[in-house]
């Protein structure tokens, strides 16, 4: 992987913005600015310019320091874990470039990276509205060309965004409108005529992030504002970066996760009841600990997979950045809410930042598209391979996994196999009876798609540990044993999944008595299955041993 920084730049990076969070950042004043509903605005464009945030962005070309995927990743991580009502304000900056990195002609991306790099804009990306939020092919906002003399000079935006981040202080904005030839960017300045911002959103967290509607009355902006210089290709532009931006988000499920869940671990450690700490009780460990951290890292094999591959020019690969982010911001958002659970009364009060982030991280399930949309697109994406392949898309994934099983035996690729041949299983009934023309059953098995391939995901992440080939950049919290032993939990999980969920979604949506059970539990081999089970309780206290470092795990 030679995209983007080196690992020691990287590293570089990651400590500045440590040690600036640190000193600027303190959990004080994260929950002051909460409790205040305040945006630090200084704060996030010190970060931008001084810290160089901005640069990261930013193709080297244009004075920036032409970060890859991973190493985006690895800095929304860390944002989050820091504060996600900050790191949106960041976030929403990388975004409101995005149409121009990707969209815009070299000209244009040379008089504004230039500009973002070198002033460290803050910007903010304007595309949902009051009507068009999940289904953005509804926008209203229009922008009328302009014309003289036979030529369009101009045009004049009309119409109103609903939910923008930074949108109350952005400098420069990139704003999605109906033009005659469909929808297009536009690149809007914070201070011309016409142009209202709303009042800030009283949120249920990430109040240290602006978010504001924005009222465009008779807006004059000059044609070359048009994103690629040609109208029409803004929902092309935003499709473009979607592999990218939810692997971002998907980063943020994942920071704020692990900031919940450390600190349970941190505090399960001190607290004292019926004589000894919380950390030393299986009931307690292995429901609200164990099985996040273990989640979690499933998610991480996703993002770090598919940042990857789009480092390496694989495409723009929306479905598994969809996975991801699925993956990422609901693991996040459980983790967090198990870390409340997990700290008893004291989670429940402001104090602990526990509620705060349990609030913050809920985000992540519903901007840059809900989970619901993800669950969407997911199961749309694998049908079609599914109905391409004739049913054996997900055998053939299988075949590779239990190869990799016989290889490296121990990273749970084999039952991770098991849960790919059910999988196609439950979707070829879904397919003979005609099962997703209902939306439900669609869904739900894109809920079940995307844990059994990150079930695969976090057996190659490792075996590749064990190998000892990871991405140079990437994530080294645990040892390769622990993450096998993390990967065997997770693959028993998707596993037991499919056979339950997915046999009894099929079941249910069939018309009674029409799908033959028995010869359903005998193709996904239910009884392999349920023995794969074996070994679960020592694994999971394998991974609790090896989050309180209580042996070599
Ligand atoms: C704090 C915050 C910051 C944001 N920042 C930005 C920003 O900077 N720029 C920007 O452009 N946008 C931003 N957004 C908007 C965000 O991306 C949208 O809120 C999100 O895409 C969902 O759109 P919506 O709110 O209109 O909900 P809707 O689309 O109305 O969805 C409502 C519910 O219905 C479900 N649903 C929707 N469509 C379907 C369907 N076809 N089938 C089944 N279920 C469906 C959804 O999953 C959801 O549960 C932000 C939102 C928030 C809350």
């Amino acid at each position: 992987m030679d995209a983007g920084l080196d690992r020691e730049t990287l590293n570089l990076v990651l400590d500045t913005i440590r040690d600036f969070a640190d000193h600027e950042l303190p959990d004080a004043y994260l929950l002051e600015l909460d409790a205040k509903d305040e945006f630090p605005e200084p704060i996030v464009r010190r970060m931008l310019a001084e810290l160089g945030v901005s640069l990261l962005f930013i193709p080297e070309k244009y004075g920036g320091m032409g970060a890859g995927t991973f190493d985006i990743y690895r800095v929304c991580e860390l944002l989050a874990r820091i504060d996600v009502g900050v790191a949106t304000g960041v976030f929403a900056t990388f975004l409101g470039s995005d149409p121009i990195v990707f969209g815009g002609t070299d000209e244009q991306k040379e008089r504004w990276m230039t500009r973002i790099a070198e002033e460290g804009l803050l910007m903010a990306y304007g595309a949902t509205e009051p009507e068009a939020g999940s289904d953005l092919g509804a926008l209203k906002t229009t922008a009328k060309p302009v014309l003289d003399d036979g030529n369009v000079v101009g045009y004049v935006i009309n119409g109103n965004k609903q939910w923008i981040s930074n949108g109350g202080y952005a400098d420069l904005y990139t704003i999605l409108a109906n033009a005659p030839g469909g929808p297009t960017w536009f690149v809007v300045d914070r201070d011309v005529e016409g142009f209202e911002k709303g009042k800030p959103e009283d949120k249920h967290g990430i109040r240290a992030s602006n978010t504001a509607a924005l009222a465009f009355s008779d807006v004059r902006v000059d044609a070359d504002r048009i994103v690629g210089e040609r109208e029409g290709l803004g929902l092309t532009q935003a499709q473009a970066v979607f592999g990218y931006t939810r692997l971002m988000v998907a980063a943020f499920g994942l920071g704020a996760g692990w900031a919940a869940l450390d600190r349970a671990i941190a505090y399960s450690l001190e607290r004292i009841q019926g004589g000894s700490p919380l950390a030393e009780k299986q009931g307690y460990t292995h429901k609200l600990i164990v099985p996040h951290a273990v989640r979690l890292e499933a998610a991480r094999a996703c993002i770090e997979e598919t940042a990857v591959r789009i480092d390496n020019g694989d495409g723009q690969l929306n479905t598994e950045g969809a996975i991801a982010k699925y993956m990422g911001s609901e693991a996040g958002n459980a983790a967090a809410d198990a870390a409340i659970q997990a700290h008893g009364g004291y989670g429940y009060t402001k104090e602990y930042m526990v509620e705060k982030i349990t609030r913050d991280v809920r985000i992540t399930t519903i901007y840059e598209g809900t989970s619901e949309i993800m669950e969407m697109t997911i199961a749309r994406d694998r049908w079609q391979e599914h109905l391409k392949s004739r049913g054996a898309y997900y055998h053939d994934q299988a075949a590779a996994l239990e190869a990799l099983a016989q290889r490296m035996p121990t990273v749970g690729a084999d039952t991770a196999a098991l849960a790919h041949h059910a999988l196609a299983e439950v979707m070829e009934t879904a397919r003979v009876h005609r099962l997703t023309r209902s939306q439900h059953v669609l869904f739900r098995l894109g809920d079940i798609i995307a844990t059994v391939e990150s079930a695969a995901a976090l057996a190659r992440r490792a075996a590749s540990a064990l190998d000892d080939i990871l991405p140079p950049k990437a994530d080294h919290r645990f040892t390769a044993d622990a993450l096998a032993a993390a990967s065997r939990v997770f693959a028993r999980e998707a596993a037991a999944r499919v056979a339950a969920e997915g046999v009894g979604l099929v079941i249910g949506a069939a018309a009674p008595g029409t799908v033959d059970v028995g010869a359903l539990q005998a193709s996904i081999r239910l009884e392999t299955m349920e023995q794969a089970q074996g070994g679960l309780l020592d694994d999971m206290d394998l991974v609790a041993d090896a989050l309180y470092q209580r042996t070599s795990a």
